[in-house]
């Protein structure tokens, strides 16, 4: 070959590159059209530089981001000539020294295509191996225990890798090397079955015999999976469902579903394509669609809700479990007493478990951090949108757009919290903590930040917290030392949050509706309409406000606020209502919302969902969080076109979205016998329509055609879907969180968002 025809080329690849297996592909690449040259990790991604013919080296350049791993994310890629060298040979250089891996932990991954063909080959040395793994997929960032990320400093540290898996391990040439769990059944993890005092009863597969046909006969099992233990059960037994329910005390919420397929999925849920794809991605979320009319599960598992939540197995154990159980779906719900975290460390499990499960099919690698399953879904045919964003998604960087000057923590909200650690251009989200309200949160809180800020050696200079000073989140601000606190107002964060997430830095008009958030004025806010972008606000407008007789019970107990709505309008409750409540109860409430005592203002637009809710007779107290919405939201009549009228004036310079007279109509209507699910849709159907008018006045009169819609009312599908189809309509560009939770799980990252601006800006 002669030197003319030669060509060196030095390429840059950032993004998702490091733990994914991209220096062994570009290895075998480069192998593979005979190129010289060396790839490395440094601090910015993956450097390389290849030298062969310039037609090689062409076909290898196509080539490196087309068939790059499945995990790797690529986010740029520049190529720059360099001078050719005569070099020959390719080879896996070590880091520069003193430089550190900008993303050494990468998101655990469902069991790939590769593992999986091996898992069910009887000739595999891994056959049914329930711990099989390769740097393509397996348990990652809920095993780290520090970094580097090594073996040594994941929980797979106890395990002497056997000669075979050594040497795949250390061939870079072999799809296992470096991948830090690798195992075999001579070396690695094994599965055991205990009884419910925690005694060994069988192992290996007599344990996941054991396990299926007791599942089979109705048992309730906890498994050990990547982020915690799941409580399992045949989905299609109502008995069995409902013991799981009475010993788990856990009355209505729905329980989330496991099946082999996406042929199995479709007989359960309607799915489309989109569902299809979050479905079965390496993330493998909990999707939540429409229930299939004849889904063989039993009602119990999502009363009174029109989706149910399934997802595919996502570790080898649960492929073998799926395929050995041929009976359908299993619930897999979250292996905890109602309220507590997941149990996720063994010993406690047997403990906390063994009241609730017969068995536990268990295993000894142990699990480092808690992590959750994601809950998805798919609005507006498209549009991912998480109610819960954590295994598969977690600990993988977001961009912060503008980047922050110094690095910097977001304490996130109260409820479905999460954190959110951000240094120059990147933010990390961490994973679901959950509700802030007692011990076991508070301590995975504060145990997570710490170890995201090993992780990703984020020392934070800055913390923003939520405005809310009983917060859980607030106080652990207040109480950091030697940092600069920013204060960032609730709705403000949601606005942001989804702002940053597309790379929008202009102005926008936010819809923002959920159930609380605390205001500038020291209210409580809820429904409203800011105009603002991710530095700054401004209270555009709001939900007409009203009394919270109680407070906190208000919450609990949705007919409180329709009690407030009534006083309000002076009207008097629908019978299906008044028979639900003791009018002795009604009149103390009424007098509390006379008297404003105990009953603060709130502006919550989740509040009127909750009111009609009870004013339909459907939801008077709820077991969960948004289950009056949910129930008036399922209850809604497809057929139904109607719509009730809805106040919307300017008062004082700020649009108020004035109920008062929608809630006399439903009452009237209610009193002449119009059905709840008449009600209902009529309902949905004034709330979309003032918001699309209010937001579109709002855009108008603020020069912009961006409007973000967010909160946790928005997880209402047929209330989204209606307001982005009027937005549509009006010809303005509709926001909506896509990779974060659009309720309260995205307000850390909302509050970083705003720091880093107000100290760009500062
Ligand atoms: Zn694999
Ligand atoms: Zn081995
Ligand atoms: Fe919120």
């Amino acid at each position: 070959m002669s030197v003319a025809t030669r060509r060196r080329a030095r390429v840059r690849v950032e993004g998702t590159v490091q733990g994914v297996g991209f220096r062994p592909y570009v290895h075998r690449l480069a192998g593979e059209l005979g190129l010289a040259g060396y790839v490395l990790n440094d601090s910015q991604g993956v450097l390389l530089e290849i030298e062969g013919s310039s037609d090689a080296v062409a076909l290898f350049l196509a080539r490196l981001g087309p068939d790059a791993p499945p995990l790797a994310v690529l986010e740029s890629l520049t190529v720059v000539d360099a001078e050719p060298i005569g070099a020959d040979g390719f080879e896996i250089r070590p880091s520069p020294h003193g430089e550190r891996a900008d993303v050494p932990v990468t998101p655990d991954s469902a069991t790939c295509d590769d593992c999986l063909r091996e898992l069910l080959d009887p000739s595999d040395r891994r056959y049914r191996y329930p711990f099989i793994n390769c740097t393509n997929c397996g348990p990652r960032f809920t095993i780290v225990r520090g970094v580097p990320y090594d073996r040594p400093l994941t929980t797979m540290a106890g395990f002497q890798m056997c000669e075979q898996c050594r040497a795949e391990y250390e061939d870079p040439r072999d799809r296992r090397f470096h991948a830090q769990p690798n195992a075999c059944p001579r070396c690695g993890p094994s599965l055991s079955l205990l009884d419910s005092e925690g005694r060994a009863v069988a192992r290996w597969d007599a344990a996941l015999a054991a396990a299926v046909e007791a599942l089979g006969g109705g048992a309730v099992v906890a498994i050990k999976g990547i982020g915690g233990y799941h409580l399992a059960c045949r989905a299609d037994d109502d008995g069995a469902v409902g013991a799981l329910r009475a010993r788990k005390h856990r009355e209505d919420k729905p329980f989330a579903l496991m099946v082999g397929t996406l042929v199995e999925a479709a007989r359960v849920v309607d799915i489309g394509d989109a569902e299809r794809g979050l479905m079965s991605s390496p993330q493998r979320p909990i999707v939540l669609a429409p229930r299939q009319a004849g889904a063989p599960v039993a009602d119990s598992v999502a009363p009174g809700a029109l989706e149910l939540g399934v997802m595919l197995p996502y570790s080898p154990l649960h492929h073998l479990l799926m395929r050995d159980f041929r009976a359908g779906a299993l619930v897999m719900t979250s292996g905890n007493v109602s309220d507590e975290p997941i149990a996720f460390r063994d010993a406690d499990a047997v403990q906390r478990l063994g009241a609730i499960a017969d068995l536990l099919l268990v295993h000894d690698r142990p699990i480092e951090t808690r992590t959750d399953d994601s809950v998805a879904r798919v609005v507006a045919s498209r549009r991912p949108l998480f109610v819960r964003r954590s295994r598969g998604y977690v600990p993988a960087a977001l961009t912060l757009p503008g980047g922050t000057l110094r690095p910097l923590l977001g304490c996130g909200a109260e409820l479905k919290n999460t954190f959110c650690l951000a240094r120059g251009s990147r933010a990390w989200v961490g994973h679901h903590i959950g509700d802030l309200e007692n011990y076991e949160t508070l301590e995975s809180f504060t145990e997570g930040i710490e170890h995201f800020e090993r992780l990703f050696s984020v020392a934070p200079a800055v913390v923003a917290h939520d405005l809310h000073p009983e917060y859980l989140s607030t106080k652990y601000a207040f109480e950091r030392d030697g940092v600069e606190l920013v204060g960032v107002q609730h709705h403000h964060a949601h606005l942001a949050a989804c702002l940053a997430e597309h790379g929008e830095q202009g102005t926008a008009v936010g819809a923002i509706f959920d159930g609380s958030g605390y205001g500038t004025d020291g209210t409580i806010w809820g429904g409203e309409l800011l105009v603002g972008d991710t530095g700054d606000f401004r209270r555009a407008g709001h939900v007409a406000a009203v009394r919270l007789p109680g407070g906190d019970r208000a919450i609990r107990e949705p007919w409180r606020v329709a009690c407030a709505w009534l006083t309000a309008v002076g009207a008097t409750p629908p019978r299906a209502l008044r028979e639900l409540v003791p009018e002795r109860k009604w009149a103390q409430v009424a007098g509390l919302v006379q008297s404003g005592v105990a009953s603060p203002l709130t502006t919550s637009m989740g509040r009127l969902f909750d009111a009609v809710s009870a004013l339909c007779g459907l939801r008077t107290a709820v077991n969960y969080e948004g289950q009056a919405a949910i129930e008036l939201e399922a209850a809604c009549d497809p057929h139904e076109r109607g719509r009730y009228p809805i106040g919307l004036e300017s008062i004082d310079g700020a649009l108020v979205i004035d109920p008062r007279e929608l809630v006399g109509v439903v009452c009237a209507d209610l009193a002449a016998g119009v059905a709840p699910g008449v009600v209902a849709s009529r309902f949905h159907a004034a709330v979309a329509a003032v918001t699309v008018d209010a937001c579109s006045a709002l855009a108008g009169a603020n020069g912009t055609d961006i409007v973000v819609l967010s909160g946790g009312v928005f997880l209402n599908r047929r209330l989204l879907e209606r307001v982005c189809a009027g937005l549509d309509e009006r010809g303005l560009r509709v926001l909506t969180p896509e990779r974060l939770p659009i309720g309260d799980g995205g307000i850390s990252y909302g509050q970083a968002a705003v720091a880093a601006q107000r100290i760009a800006r500062a």
